[in-house]
């Protein structure tokens, strides 16, 4: 293949440009061991000064990058086992479509298995507690080994397979937005694969070791961890269930596989979306179920609009969404207007932060740092509604603007 240079037409650098592609690889990773090193302290503020820093002894120890790496291969080979069935990606530029195995769920029974074996075997599972800052710092490093490798194989990749965002020419910013829009190995997708496999089920082995931490450190597992446990594991198992659904959202049908997506998948995901479950480690909580009412209607909600769409993307003609107002648009595609899509903009949004605050309540109202995950992913999805609306504007124009008056609000009805 030929080594390719060529640019896209670019409208807009995102995230700040390059002063943004620069800052964030920096900041967001200290964050992540920042976060960490606060959960575990007695006061666990995050607004503490002067910050807590741990001596570098506590940032590495050799079974991390064992532990790291086995892990992943071990998820690809789950990945790789001819279980589930093959589904078809959305089309692409040149007019394919990629296949991709739809198995995730069984990648999490088996990891479930073997959790309960090495259980059964004595293996202390609530030793990652102490290895949270070691493997943390591994899943950073490898995050941006990947990327780089990433971003220098994009150059052997056919034009048509570049991303519109990540093809500007300027290597840092081009580094951080992904040049190659479905980089793959033989069939193996590495985008897909590092979406919903090694951050999203380590996420939940993360949780499961705090829990048995919590049995080591008390005889038993207090009720705000079990409530994380399941609330978390509901929404793994769940984004696992539906698996195909991501095949249709913007990370796979329209960002490159560079660094904001390969350390997001890898190191953000399962070290802060398990700050909860540490946080209880060192800050047992006495509290009632707060959050089942939150939890109950933030997650309808969130997998409602989510299988609507996906299901209307993937054929308009089935019973359930054939009946639900549209709009036409010059692509050829339609636009739901209602059912959950006439709620608001995106009433996938509006679930998961809903959810979010469920997973924050078993905390208690003592700290902020449980309330960390709502707070940034508000920022987040706020963020990532404003990018998906000027690309929706891009792509269908006078449509988009008929939807909006239809649908005025973006993600809280009557809010926001
Ligand atoms: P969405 O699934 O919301 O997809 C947006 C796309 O849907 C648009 O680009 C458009 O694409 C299509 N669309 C928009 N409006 C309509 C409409 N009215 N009718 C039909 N199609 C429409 O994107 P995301 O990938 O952002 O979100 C997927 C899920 O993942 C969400 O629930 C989100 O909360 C969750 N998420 C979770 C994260 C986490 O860290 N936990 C991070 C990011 C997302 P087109 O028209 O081209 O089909």
């Amino acid at each position: 293949m030929k080594f390719n240079k060529q640019k896209s037409p670019q409208a807009e650098k995102e995230f700040g440009g390059t002063l943004g592609a620069t800052c964030i690889p920096v900041f967001l990773p200290l964050t992540v061991l920042y976060l960490l090193c606060v959960c575990r302290s007695p006061v666990a503020s995050v607004i503490q000064w002067p910050p807590v820093l741990p001596p570098t002894a506590q940032l590495w120890d050799p079974l991390a990058p064992v532990l790291i790496l086995g892990w992943m291969a071990l998820q690809s080979f789950f990945y790789l086992l001819p279980m589930g069935k093959l589904s078809e990606g959305m089309v692409l530029k040149d007019g394919s479509r990629l296949k991709y195995p739809i198995n995730g769920f069984y990648a999490l029974c088996i990891t479930a298995v073997l959790l309960t074996l090495s259980l059964w075997l004595g293996m202390p599972l609530g030793y990652l507690f102490e290895l949270l800052l070691p493997l943390a710092v591994c899943a950073i490093g490898v995050s941006f080994l990947l990327s780089l490798y990433l971003y220098i194989c994009s150059f052997w990749a056919p034009h048509h397979a570049l991303a519109q965002g990540g093809n500007t020419g300027n290597p840092l910013y081009d580094f951080f937005m992904g040049r190659e829009l479905n980089p793959r190995i033989g069939s193996f997708d590495l985008k897909y694969f590092c979406e919903l496999r090694p951050g999203l089920i380590g996420w939940v082995v993360i949780n499961f070791g705090m829990l048995m931490k919590e049995v080591e450190l008390r005889d038993s597992a207090s009720l705000a961890m079990i409530l994380v446990n399941g609330f978390q594991l509901l929404y793994v198992a769940d984004a696992l269930w539906n698996e195909e659904a991501v095949l249709t959202t913007m990370d796979i049908v329209h960002d490159g596989f560079g660094f904001m997506l390969v350390f997001g998948d890898l190191a953000w995901v399962p070290f802060t979306y398990s700050l909860q479950a540490a946080f209880l480690v060192v800050h047992p909580q006495s509290l009632s179920p707060l959050g089942i009412c939150y939890i109950c209607a933030g997650y309808y909600i969130f997998r409602k609009s989510n299988s609507q769409k996906n299901q209307f993307r993937r054929d308009p003609t089935h019973p359930s969404v054939a009946n639900l107002e549209t709009i036409a648009t010059a692509t050829g595609k339609r636009l739901l207007v209602s059912g959950w899509w006439g709620l608001v903009r995106h009433p996938n949004y509006l679930g998961d932060l809903l959810m979010a605050l469920a997973w924050s309540l078993p905390c208690g109202f003592n700290h902020l740092l449980p309330y960390f995950y709502v707070v940034y992913f508000t920022v987040l999805l706020i963020h990532r509604e404003a990018r998906d609306e000027r690309h929706c504007r891009a792509k269908y124009g006078l449509a988009w603007d008929s939807y909006c008056r239809h649908v005025p609000y973006r993600i809280f009805p009557y809010i926001y």
